[in-house]
């Protein structure tokens, strides 16, 4: 039987930027609607599931990925008055030991996979952390969560080849920055086309830096694409890609923003959409989830419907009629996609095998 492990970061309410004098999207409801959707659900526990219990992340964990000046102003600027590390990133006092809860939680999450305990996992932690780069702070990110997750496995378990793929409607350049040259561990980003949303980086025409060309993958979906488009580009690309590395574990960076609700990005994923992704995924490879972006109020619909997928059983009902969906969208999507897709395989020709023409 599958087995699921869980964590969460019980400290996360102390991350909060009504704390910090204004509210903003990346709050605790966020982390709170999942946690008590999940309870109701009696998702912890049961005979698949079990919750674990970590302990904060050590310095040391941080610095296989972040450099130590960096590290270091994280800290101080949490004790200043004003506690903004940018325009969207807000520390409060307890910040930096929410961040080391978190970051404490991911590996709990890889390492329960790593040892085999469990099948999959899920880390439920904020704040998110795909953007941070190793010495910088970026949309809501302190952290990069992945990254550190990546090191630590190759480091402390000995895993060699780890692939990480995001599937947040915003491009996962924090990633992308720090993995461009290394060829160990595979960046696949599926994220709304950076030319109409923020971080405004990662084109497909981004494939990494030598020695690793062809080791960072950036898929431009264009706005309104959906359950089909996303279908399309995991079963005819990223399946294909990853058999071809053979990787130890996925990380798969579960952000919620590219779900049809989400006001901050124009993607159309809904439940089935996501539980596609995720249990295609999960029925190959050992996969740790770690929660992202996402900020309507369904994301505990959604990581229900990750676990589920995780689980390769699926009870949970999508509310969107799919013919419906197919029938009232936009036939310029589809179209777009598919010449994004084709240049995409175009563009990696030269470091993988696709059974399906580039030219096409
Ligand atoms: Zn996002």
């Amino acid at each position: 039987m599958v087995h699921i492990g869980l964590t969460y970061n019980e400290n996360h309410d102390l991350h909060d930027p009504v704390l910090n004098g204004f509210p903003g999207p990346e709050n605790p409801d966020r982390l709170n609607q999942i946690l008590d959707y999940l309870a109701k659900k009696d998702i912890f526990n049961n005979e698949t599931c079990s919750v674990y219990n970590s302990d904060p992340a050590l310095l040391e964990d941080i610095l296989r990925v972040h450099v130590r000046e960096y590290v270091d102003l994280v800290r101080s600027s949490t004790k200043k008055s004003a506690r903004q590390l940018g325009t969207d990133t807000y520390l409060c006092d307890a910040s930096f030991d929410v961040l080391l809860q978190a970051i404490g939680c991911v590996l709990k999450a890889g390492s329960l996979v790593a040892k085999g305990n469990c099948d999959h996992s899920f880390a439920l932690i904020r704040p998110p952390g795909h953007h941070a780069g190793i010495s910088n702070s970026s949309g809501f990110c302190v952290f990069n969560n992945s990254a550190i997750l990546a090191r630590y496995l190759q480091a402390e378990h000995g895993l060699e080849k780890i692939v990480i793929i995001n599937i947040d409607a915003h491009a996962s350049d924090g990633t992308y920055s720090i993995f461009s040259d290394d060829s160990d561990v595979l960046c696949i980003s599926v994220h709304q086309d950076p030319s109409t949303l923020y971080p405004y980086k990662c084109f497909t025409k981004d494939i990494g830096v030598y020695p690793a060309l062809g080791f960072c993958i950036n898929m431009e979906m264009p706005p309104r694409s959906g359950n089909s488009e996303y279908a399309i580009f995991f079963d005819e690309f990223v399946i294909e890609v990853l058999e071809q590395f053979d990787p130890d574990i996925v990380i798969l960076e579960c952000g919620f923003d590219s779900y049809y609700k989400e006001s901050l990005a124009q993607l159309d994923l809904t439940v089935d959409g996501y539980y596609h992704i995720v249990s295609k995924l999960a029925k190959r490879w050992n996969t740790v989830c770690l929660l992202e972006g996402g900020y309507h109020d369904d994301l505990g619909l959604l990581v229900f419907a990750v676990i589920e997928g995780l689980m390769g059983r699926k009870t949970v009902v999508d509310e969107v009629d799919q013919v419906d969906l197919l029938a009232s969208r936009d036939t310029s999507t589809r179209k777009i996609f598919i010449k994004k897709l084709s240049k995409l395989r175009m563009i990696l020709d030269p470091y993988w095998e696709f059974s399906v023409n580039s030219r096409v």
